[in-house]
């Protein structure tokens, strides 16, 4: 195959500014794949400083007229948004697949939940209301309203291209303020779509941009002066930076980092009916899930039940290309993910854990240069190995079984990292245990993957979450606008 800039089927994306495509002042192009069949299928710019401030600059000019839009023709906007969105929603779906590898249900889930957030948002005009008070003092009353902040950004991960940027783009846009999106370099071209797709709301230049990059177009976001909130999504590491290095500039701040998640199974869990829920939480999207379960915990008498099953559940999987019918396992985003992946599971053998599915000589034979790893499975795990205690980000379950409930919830307690957690179970009380002393911030009971709805707020605690307010619901409200109070006397 020649190289990338050779072909003409190879296209470099262009960055969105001030209502058209321009092109980057990038010299540095990163490589879009599609995992399933490991080829390339477009090239990321990684734009500059420069980039960012022509975007910040389109954004701030478009500000003033945009926040003076009455909130209902904001949300007329999105209105036409979710029409457009629904119109095109196998499109989009069909190109998540392509260039992140999930298979084709699980994009269309995660189109769907991108949408739930557009319809959340159009609620703006009552739920962007503030609250007043009469006579707070004798003939004085008192009324706070929310206002717009101005230029805001957000900087998205590579495993959820049509879900991450909705998290906060409709919510940000309908409460008044300018946006500026960086997607991952990795998966570009769903959120080149959507914008697309948004330009043909009636949207003015300037209120939406995108500028395509990478460290470089992070940093500038972090360090621009006229961007007023940064939101992040990605790994700690990253958060942690981004967090620190926008606030000290002096951001407001949401920044989402990576997971270890553990999912609980006690003895009187009806495994008949959860096992599929289990098995989906680890091995759903290939693992590639900030709510995926890493860490399977069976308390007691569980262990050997979960074992037998999860191991049976796993082997029924089918791996392959995500865009083929009967797939329920796609690959991984790419080669350097795929020997990351693999290299877990190698440390894993080696500190001793037992192996009991090995996916690492998974092949897909009408993809052969595919990023596959199967489904895998250890038993005998304990928290201080590489395979117990980091991030894998893959289809990896690694089986730590403990005597009690209060073992399962000191094993959780002692990780640094608290996204998500489940427990499966038959009892109310140990449900409500687990959940009262889970430092993971959403939690599942009897369910494998506890994301919250557009409507609830989305984050975790700990190292998995740098800030105050979480992604959409409410907070998203609070987090795209300052409240203005304002005391009043009238003579
Ligand atoms: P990542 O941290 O590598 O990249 C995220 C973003 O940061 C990308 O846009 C990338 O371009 C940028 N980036 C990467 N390295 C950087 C650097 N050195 N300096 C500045 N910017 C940099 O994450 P990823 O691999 O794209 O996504 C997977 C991670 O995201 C996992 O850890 C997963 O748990 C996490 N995640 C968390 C949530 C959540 O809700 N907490 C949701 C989705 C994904």
């Amino acid at each position: 195959m020649p190289e990338v800039a050779e072909r003409p089927d190879v296209r470099t994306l262009d960055n969105f500014i001030g209502g058209r495509w321009v092109k980057s002042h990038a010299t540095d192009f990163f490589d879009v794949h599609n995992p399933a069949v490991g080829q390339v299928i477009g090239r990321t710019p990684l734009s500059t400083a420069a980039d960012v401030d022509a975007a910040v600059q389109a954004a701030a000019r478009a500000f003033p007229a945009w926040r003076e839009t009455p909130v209902n023709a904001r949300a007329q906007v999105l209105f036409k948004y979710k029409a457009q969105l629904e119109e095109h929603f196998d499109e989009l779906a069909r190109t998540v697949t392509t260039e992140h590898g999930k298979t084709l249900s699980e994009s269309r889930g995660s189109v769907r939940r991108g949408i739930e957030c557009v319809e959340v948002a159009c609620g703006a005009p009552s739920l962007m209301q503030g609250l007043a008070l009469e006579d707070i003092s004798r003939d004085i009353d008192c009324h706070f309203v929310r206002q717009p902040l101005g230029v805001c950004a957000a900087i998205a991960p590579f495993n959820f291209p049509a879900m991450v940027p909705m998290w906060f783009l409709p919510f940000a846009i309908v409460t008044g303020n300018t946006f500026v999106l960086k997607p991952s370099e990795q998966v570009p071209l769903s959120q080149r779509m959507m914008v697309d797709l948004l330009q043909r709301c009636d949207l003015p230049p300037g209120v939406v941009n995108l500028v395509n990059g990478g460290s470089d177009v992070v940093n500038a976001i972090c360090d621009h002066p006229t961007i007023r909130a940064v939101s992040f999504v990605g790994s700690t590491p990253i958060a942690r930076h981004v967090y620190q290095r926008a606030s000290h500039a002096g951001k407001r701040v949401q920044a989402l980092g990576g997971a270890k998640n553990f999912v609980v199974v006690m003895p009187d869990a009806d495994l008949e009916r959860s096992i599929e829920a289990i098995s989906e939480s680890f091995y759903g999207c290939a693992g590639e899930r900030c709510l995926a379960g890493s860490m399977l915990v069976p308390v007691g008498a569980a262990h050997r039940e979960t074992r037998d099953r999860m191991v049976a559940q796993a082997k029924a999987l089918k791996v392959g290309d995500g865009l083929q019918p009967g797939v329920t396992m796609g690959p991984l985003i790419s080669a350097k993910h795929r020997d990351r992946v693999v290299g877990y599971v190698d440390k894993g053998v080696a500190e001793g854990a037992k192996l009991l599915l090995d996916g690492r000589q998974t092949r897909v034979p009408d993809r052969p240069n595919g990023y596959y790893v199967g489904p895998t499975i250890f038993d005998e795990v304990s928290p201080t190995m590489a395979i117990g205690s980091e991030e894998i980000f893959g289809p990896v379950a690694s089986i730590c079984p403990v005597e009690t409930l209060a073992d399962a919830i000191a094993v959780m307690q002692a990780h640094p990292n608290a996204n998500a957690t489940s427990i499966f179970t038959s009892s109310g009380k140990s449900a409500r245990e687990f959940a009262k002393h889970a430092t993971a911030s959403m939690v599942g009971v009897n369910i494998g993957v506890a994301a919250p709805m557009a409507y609830f707020p989305f984050g975790g605690a700990k190292d998995s979450f740098f800030g105050d307010l979480k992604a959409h619901g409410r907070d998203a409200f609070d987090f795209y606008t300052d409240k203005k109070v304002t005391i009043a006397r009238w003579f």
